[in-house]
C-alpha cells in the first residue's frame, strides 16, 4: 500500500471510530426514547439527540475526510477485501451528497418534518386532505434530491423511482419489481378468493382470552431462549411499535408489546424482532472493525426476521416444539385447545385493513398496493389529492375490502412522510428467504431440526450462508452467492400456495 493510501485509510478509520461513538450514544438515547423515557423528559433528550446527531453529521462533511475517502476509492485495488467494500460505500455516499449544500439539506429536513407533523394531524382527524399538500412537497423534494445526485455507473439508466428504490435495496429496479409483483398478484389474488370461499372452520375463540403481562414476558423469555438469542449480548423491553436496534457489537436490543387480549401478537413480534437481533448478533465480528456492519439492506433484514417469524415460527414443527410451554404459561387460554388447533389459528388468512396486523398470506398484497400507488405518484400519473381514493380502489380490487376512514387506510403508515421506495423491501424479504430455505433443505431436514429445538443447527447455517456476506455484497450478488440462482418470486409463491391450499383444503 502506498503512503498516500495508508494515510487516507488512517484518517477514514479514525473518523469512523469517532462516528461510531456518537452512533452508540445516539442508539442508546433513541432506544430510551422509544421505551421508558417519561413524557416530560422527551424534549431535553430530543435536544441531546439533535446535538449529537449534528456532531456526527459534521464528521463526514469534513473536507479532510471526504478527500481521504476519495483517495481510498481511487486506490482501492491496494486495499484488503473489507476495506474495499468500505471504500465503495463511502464513494456512493459521497456522490449522493456532494451537490447537496447544507442550506438545501436544511430545506429538505424542514419539508420532511412538516410532512410528519401534517401526517400526524391528518391521522388524528382521519382526514387525508390535511396531508395531501405535504405529500406533494415530499415527492418534489425527493425528485430534486435525485436530480442533484451524481449517478454511479450502474445507475446510468435508472429512472427517478429506480433511484429511490436503490436507496433501500441496491440494484432493485422498477422493471424487476413490476415483473415480481405482477406475478404475485396473478397467483395470490385468485387464491385468496378460493380461501375466502373455503368451508374450513378454524377455531379462534381462545385467541382473545385475557392474559397478563407477566405471562407474556415469561413467554418472550422462553421464545428467545429457544431461538438461542444471546442474553449476555442483548436485552429486550416493551415499546408501542416493536423494533430492533444494534446499539453496539455486543449489545443488541429489541422490543415487543403486550396486548392483554392478543397473546399471539406479542409472541410473534418477539420472534420477528428476535430474527433481526440474531442477524446482528451473528454477523462477522471483523465487519465491525472495518465499519461495514451496517451495510446489509432492509430486504435482507426482513428476509431473516420473516424467516424466523413465518417459515420457522408458523410451521407445524415449531408449534409442536412450543405447544407444551404455551399450555403451561397460558393455561386459561389453552384449556382444551389442541396442537393442531393452535397451528391453524396461527395461520388464519383474513383480508384486513392494517398492514402491520396482516397475516402471512395477505401481507404481500398490502405491499403491492403501496408500491403501485407510490410509483404512480412519482411518475406524475396520480395527483397526491387523489391518493386516498386510489388506496380504497386498490384495497377493494386486491383484498376485497375497503377502509371506511383514511385513518385505517392511506394514513396508517408513517413512511411517506420522508419519501418513497421503502415498502417493497418488506415483500422481497419473503422471496429471498424462500430461495435460501431451498438451499438449506438440501443440507439438512429443517422440520426435524425445528421440532427438536436444534436452533444451533439452523442459526449456524444462517450464519455461514446468509449472514456472513450480507454486509459485503449487493442483494443480487448476495442471494446468488447463497443459492446459486438469480432472484425469483417463484419459490415463495410455490410455498405459499402449497401451505395455504392444505390448510384451507382447496
Ligand atoms: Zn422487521
Amino acid at each position: 500500500m502506498n503512503k498516500q493510501t495508508e494515510e487516507a485509510l488512517k484518517i477514514v478509520k479514525e473518523t469512523l471510530a469517532l462516528e461510531d461513538k456518537y452512533g452508540h450514544a445516539l442508539n442508546v438515547l433513541n432506544y430510551d426514547m422509544e421505551t421508558i423515557c417519561p413524557e416530560k423528559g422527551m424534549e431535553a433528550q430530543g435536544e441531546i439527540i439533535s446535538f449529537l446527531g449534528n456532531e456526527a453529521f459534521k464528521l463526514r462533511k469534513d473536507d479532510k475526510f471526504i478527500e481521504a475517502a476519495e483517495v481510498l476509492y481511487a486506490n482501492k485495488d491496494e486495499l484488503d477485501a473489507l476495506d474495499k467494500v468500505l471504500a465503495d460505500q463511502l464513494h456512493r455516499a459521497y456522490l449522493q451528497d456532494k451537490n447537496i449544500t447544507p442550506e438545501k439539506q436544511l430545506e429538505y429536513s424542514r419539508i420532511f418534518n412538516k410532512a410528519f407533523v401534517d401526517w400526524s394531524a391528518a391521522r388524528k382527524e382521519g382526514k387525508f386532505e390535511l396531508f395531501a399538500d405535504s405529500l406533494a412537497a415530499v415527492d418534489k423534494a425527493g425528485k430534486e434530491m435525485i436530480a442533484l445526485r451524481e449517478k454511479t455507473a450502474e445507475e446510468e439508466n435508472y429512472s427517478v423511482y429506480d433511484m429511490m428504490l436503490n436507496d433501500y435495496e441496491r440494484g432493485m429496479t422498477t422493471k424487476e419489481l413490476d415483473e415480481t409483483f405482477n406475478r404475485c398478484k396473478e397467483v395470490l389474488v385468485p387464491l385468496l378468493e378460493k380461501i375466502k370461499a373455503s368451508n374450513k372452520k378454524i377455531r379462534r375463540d381462545f385467541l382473545s382470552i385475557e392474559v397478563t403481562d407477566e405471562q407474556q414476558k415469561q413467554m418472550a423469555d422462553y421464545l428467545l431462549s429457544v431461538m438461542k438469542f444471546d442474553t449476555t449480548r442483548g436485552a429486550y423491553t416493551t415499546s408501542e411499535h416493536p423494533f430492533t436496534s444494534g446499539l453496539a457489537k455486543d449489545d443488541i436490543r429489541l422490543t415487543t408489546h403486550y396486548y392483554p387480549d392478543q397473546f399471539i401478537s406479542s409472541m410473534y413480534s418477539i420472534i420477528h424482532e428476535g430474527g433481526h437481533a440474531l442477524f446482528e448478533q451473528l454477523q462477522p465480528a471483523e465487519d465491525f472493525d472495518h465499519y461495514i456492519n451496517g451495510f446489509k439492506t432492509l430486504g435482507m433484514h426482513e428476509s431473516v426476521s420473516r424467516f424466523y417469524e413465518n417459515r420457522i415460527g408458523r410451521s407445524k414443527a415449531f408449534v409442536h416444539l412450543i405447544y407444551p410451554k404455551v399450555c403451561e404459561i397460558f393455561p386459561q387460554v389453552m384449556k382444551g385447545v389442541t396442537e393442531e388447533e393452535l397451528y391453524y389459528a396461527l395461520n388464519i388468512v383474513e383480508p384486513s385493513l392494517i398492514r402491520t396486523e396482516a397475516d402471512e398470506f395477505t401481507y404481500t398484497l398490502h405491499i403491492i398496493i403501496r408500491y403501485e400507488i407510490e410509483k404512480e405518484i412519482v411518475s406524475g400519473k396520480l395527483d397526491t389529492k387523489d391518493v386516498g381514493a386510489r388506496w380504497k380502489e386498490k384495497y377493494k380490487e386486491y383484498l376485497g375490502i375497503e377502509p371506511s376512514t383514511d385513518r385505517e387506510g392511506v394514513l396508517q403508515d408513517v413512511h411517506w412522510t420522508s419519501g418513497f421506495g421503502y415498502f417493497p423491501t418488506y415483500a422481497i424479504g419473503n422471496m429471498y428467504n424462500s430461495m435460501y430455505i431451498k438451499a438449506m433443505e438440501k443440507e439438512f431436514d429443517i422440520e426435524a431440526a425445528v421440532a427438536a429445538g436444534d436452533f444451533d443447527k439452523i442459526n449456524g447455517w444462517m450464519k455461514e450462508h446468509v449472514f456472513a456476506k450480507a454486509n459485503r455484497l449487493a442483494p443480487a450478488e448476495w442471494i446468488k452467492d447463497i443459492t446459486g440462482r438469480d432472484f425469483t418470486p417463484e419459490d415463495f409463491l410455490t410455498y405459499i400456495t402449497e401451505k395455504f391450499s392444505k390448510i384451507y383444503e382447496l
